[in-house]
């Protein structure tokens, strides 16, 4: 058993003790306190309360309140607009703090949650730009008499449900589009990392956000999730996690046909031809498969590499793997953090033994690392891969890449699309031609030409089958917070029905 040491950067630190948000009081609920262990320091760092359905249910009563009586979906999209550029300063003023929140509760390094802060700091902005720019449109080509007017409106209570491996950014591509469409909300974030969404909390009450409009409740998904994806009152859920629990979220929102946006896992292939950039490939795919320890949507963990360059270009990734920094969370220097859980890691691992079984050999690592601190994996390659084994078709959400082969163009994109998932793919060739045949042939929702897990708020996110449903960021994010209504009008009341006058 590792004996936990505690970093020199902890020496001091005190766990913190976080109270819920409901109708504009911090509450400790009414249930108990939800400890959570960092993973990559094994000692406790944060308490939460354990949200109950009750919490969940008053939560959501308030978010209805505040919609149904205003004044957020009365406001202008100006006035929304600058609350949430105020929220955007305040949120980069207390980056580091939430920076450290994340890295501390996650395991993911630093410097990297510093990086998810800057570009959460932007979404914030770029959503406030779009609160202004939220309009209809018109029809004045019906006839004399008619003018039709398309309006969006706020669509209501929105539930946001987010997993714990991107904790503040993930929130951050939900929150602000709904706000900015005029909309009211209760939060929950993963029961192991709520800290950096807590506050955002204190942040959104500091730049205007009324009492009521944004609601976050801790706890658990089966107690709290599900009482906010089941309620009557709450009229849309934005979920980000697993299929599994995705395909339960549309499941339980059926049974009021709520409106669903889902975000969910991820399987993603990058293509390597012979005529590609490979010094460039081999850095990317590195980068691609060991970023936030592999425990990522967009994880490029299914390399499709042409035979002619596949032992090859497999040798050079892991020599690159080899001097991938494993360790200390908050170390500036480290650039592969710890696993969520143990029981997180016993799972990768799994996943390895399995592959390792059906044939696939394993070209680096393959185990857990004893770094005297709390769970962490060694990055690993696995080659021989073949379409058909769990660990080339499954999401493993960890530093596992499985290196498949091709012969033909068609070969590799009959591979690609062989899963369930459709998140995103990338394809390396410096021939356009190609390059373009497998972005118009690859199902998913992202297809990188020549780089690998690039993002900006402008460009949508999302995934085909079951990957997901509907896609955040981009300009039309705050039109998936709205209903569509008509206004069908006429010039004078319209006569000439059955009956003539
Ligand atoms: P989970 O699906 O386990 O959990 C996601 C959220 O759903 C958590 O807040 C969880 O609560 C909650 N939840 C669990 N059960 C229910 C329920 N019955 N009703 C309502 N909510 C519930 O995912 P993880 O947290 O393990 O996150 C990893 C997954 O997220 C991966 O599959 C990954 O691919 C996906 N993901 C997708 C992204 C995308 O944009 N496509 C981005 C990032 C991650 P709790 O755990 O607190 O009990």
């Amino acid at each position: 058993m590792t004996a936990h040491v505690k970093p020199k950067a902890l020496e001091n630190f005190k766990a913190r003790d976080f109270r819920m948000l409901i109708d504009g009081a911090w509450t400790q609920g009414a249930g108990s306190a939800i400890e959570r262990v960092a993973p990559g320091h094994g000692v406790v760092v944060s308490r939460y309360p354990a949200g109950t359905k009750a919490d969940a249910e008053r939560a959501i009563a308030a978010a209805r309140r505040a919609f149904d009586n205003g004044p957020w979906p009365n406001m202008t999209g100006a006035e929304r607009s600058n609350i949430l550029l105020k929220a955007a300063d305040l949120i980069a003023a207390r980056a580091d703090e939430l920076a450290f929140l994340d890295t501390i509760e996650s395991g993911k390094p630093i410097s990297q949650a510093k990086a998810e802060l800057g570009g959460a700091v932007d979404i914030w902005r770029y959503a406030a730009a779009l609160a202004r720019d939220l309009h209809g449109e018109s029809y004045n080509t019906l006839g004399d008499g008619t003018l039709g007017v398309v309006l969006r409106e706020a669509i209501g209570v929105v539930s946001i449900i987010t997993p714990w491996n991107f904790p503040f950014l993930i929130v951050s591509q939900k929150l602000p589009f709904a706000l900015a469409a005029g909309c009211t909300t209760v939060v929950k974030p993963s029961e192991m990392t709520s800290g950096s969404t807590l506050v955002l909390g204190e942040i959104l009450i500091e730049a205007g956000v009324p009492a009521g409009v944004v609601n976050i409740v801790t706890g658990t998904g089966p107690e709290v999730g599900s009482a906010m994806t089941t309620h009557p009152d709450v009229d849309m859920v934005s979920f980000t996690g697993s299929t599994g629990v995705g395909r339960l979220t549309m499941a339980n929102a059926a049974q009021t046909l709520k409106k669903v946006s889902l975000e969910l896992g991820g399987k993603n292939p990058q293509i390597v031809f012979p005529d590609a950039d490979l010094d460039a490939f081999v850095d990317a795919a590195v980068f691609g498969a060991y970023f936030n320890a592999g425990e990522c949507c967009n994880a490029g963990s299914r390399l499709i590499l042409h035979t002619s360059i596949a032992d090859d270009v497999t040798a050079r990734i892991a020599e690159l793997a080899k001097k991938v920094k494993v360790g200390d969370p908050l170390d500036p220097t480290t650039q592969v953090g710890a696993i969520i859980t143990p029981q997180h890691l016993d799972k990768i691992g799994a996943y390895v033994d399995s592959a390792s079984k059906a044939g696939a050999s394993v070209a680096l690592g393959g185990g857990a690392l004893d770094l005297g601190l709390g769970q962490f994996m060694a990055p690993t390659i696995l080659s021989g891969v073949k379409p058909d084994m769990a660990v080339a078709r499954e999401e493993v959400f960890g530093p596992v890449l499985s290196v498949l082969t091709f012969d033909t163009t068609e070969e590799a994109i009959r591979i690609a699309n062989a899963i369930d998932y459709g998140l995103s793919a990338g394809v390396w060739s410096r021939d356009f031609d190609t390059c373009l045949t497998i972005g118009r042939k690859v199902r998913a929702g992202t297809v990188w030409m020549n780089t690998f897990m690039d993002g900006a708020s402008e460009l949508p996110f999302g995934g085909y089958r079951q990957s997901g449903l509907g896609r955040e960021l981009g300009r039309h994010a705050v039109e998936d917070y709205t209903e569509t209504k008509t206004l069908n009008m006429h010039i004078g009341a319209r006569t000439g029905w059955w009956m003539p006058r």
